[in-house]
């Protein structure tokens, strides 16, 4: 696979590891893709870019007031982006509070509200990142370099880490259901330690690499203009 290909191309097909292309599938059914990008209006597109380019340019989301009642309800129902309190609380993979899952691009510190969120962002916005996670059974941090083309990792502090992408019923929002069981551990006896209190979890126990490329493969088409092919035009 070329580099060109990698960054022109959204599609499934370009996963590397079968693994990842499972996991793939199971988050991101069908229904769900549709229903979050299916007839997407070019005002709620430009609203949903507008939000992320906010997190990408200050670590922060701009004031809810920018937008109508309208525009904010498309966003939500779609589970895309989501509101508490009078302020925007998150806008997948970016959460507003501060997480264990810090992403650094261009001198910017977000954050990402889970494991693949963060591991995403480098192929979304086509820019380095370096992406810090706390193991949440020893807290210890861990931390690697994504290049611009989403998936080259360089600066990782442990390679043996585990990234547990778990397979959960979606309600409304998948970050109070789905994300808080995607998570980094610094090591498989970690990761065992954690989903020994968890039991039947379904999930992926993946590698720092898979869970790179199945953070890329989610949000690489995130922020595609609509002259572009989008997340709703991936092959499934
Ligand atoms: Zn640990």
């Amino acid at each position: 696979m070329t580099k060109d290909q990698t960054r022109e191309t959204p599609n499934q097909s370009l996963v590397a590891s079968p693994k990842v292309d499972e996991a793939m599938s199971a988050l991101m059914t069908e229904a769900r893709l549709a229903a979050r990008w299916s007839d997407l209006s070019p005002d709620v597109r430009a609203a949903h870019h507008r939000i992320l380019r906010a997190y990408i340019a200050d670590g922060a989301p701009p004031n809810i007031s920018e937008f109508s009642t309208e525009i904010r309800g498309e966003l939500s129902r779609r589970d895309l982006v989501h509101i508490r309190d009078g302020k925007i609380a998150l806008a997948y993979p970016f959460s507003t509070a501060v997480t264990d899952f810090a992403v650094r691009a261009a001198g910017v510190e977000m954050h990402a509200i889970c494991a693949i969120d963060a591991l995403g962002v480098a192929a979304m916005i086509q820019h380095e990142t370096k992406v810090t996670c706390l193991c949440p059974v020893c807290r210890a941090p861990m931390a690697l370099t994504i290049a611009a083309d989403g998936l080259t990792m360089t600066n990782v502090t442990d390679p043996t880490a585990r990234v547990w992408t778990g397979v959960m019923e979606v309600g409304s929002c998948a970050a109070d259901s789905q994300c808080t069981s995607m998570r980094m551990f610094c090591s498989p006896e970690h990761l065992e330690v954690w989903r020994s209190d968890r039991p039947g979890m379904r999930g992926f126990d993946l590698t720092l690499e898979e869970g790179v490329q199945l953070g890329a493969e989610i949000f690489r088409a995130f922020l595609r203009e609509p002259a572009e092919p989008g997340p709703e035009a991936v092959d499934t």
